[in-house]
């Protein structure tokens, strides 16, 4: 719909996979993933009602990966796919944007996040798990066949997280067959 989608495709073509870009509800049946990028929520989420894609993501059965804007869709506000409570830009005005490592659970190597106008997560329901962190605070998250996260992995040359992504398409594609 709007945002970083063409950073999105790139890195899922480096690793093999083959990106398509959705905008009708149709597109959806054929995906064994899909990943809402940021970019500015309210864009999106005026889109995606547009294009009438909500109904299509909340009934979509498959992995969803979602990046900063894509968090909040994603969030007990929007489309309700994760029980989670976000702040949109609340990192502050001047600290609106920042990079930062980040401890990544079961990896010693650390991820270079990049922060843009980032969502902050207030709160989230106990089946969430938090894969990675930023000063005590949850900014890798997964629910069950859901990854958000508050940063950019796109526009890093590190492909952990997306390559997690895609082990979830691998797995749930195994439980499907
Ligand atoms: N600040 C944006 C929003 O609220 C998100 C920023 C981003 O996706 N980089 O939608």
């Amino acid at each position: 719909m709007q945002g970083n989608v063409r950073e999105h495709a790139a890195v899922l073509r480096r690793l093999g996979a083959e990106p398509v870009e959705v905008r009708k509800p149709g597109q959806l049946a054929d995906l064994d993933g899909l990943i809402i990028p940021g970019g500015e929520s309210t864009a999106i989420a005026r889109l995606v009602r547009l294009y009438g894609l909500e109904d299509a993501i909340r009934s979509f059965q498959r992995p969803i990966f979602g990046t900063c804007a894509g968090m909040i869709l994603l969030d007990r506000r929007h489309l309700g796919l994760l029980d989670l409570e976000v702040s949109r830009n609340a990192y502050g005005r001047q600290v609106a944007s920042f990079e930062a490592d980040l401890e990544l659970s079961g990896e010693d190597e650390p991820l270079h996040g990049v922060f843009i106008r980032a969502p902050r997560v207030l709160d989230a329901g106990p089946a969430v798990e938090v894969l990675a962190e930023l000063d005590g605070e949850p900014v890798l998250l997964r629910q069950g066949r859901t990854i958000v996260a508050a940063f950019h992995p796109e526009l890093t040359d590190d492909t952990r997280v997306h390559e997690r992504f895609l082990e979830l398409v691998r797995e749930e594609g195994h439980v499907r067959a």
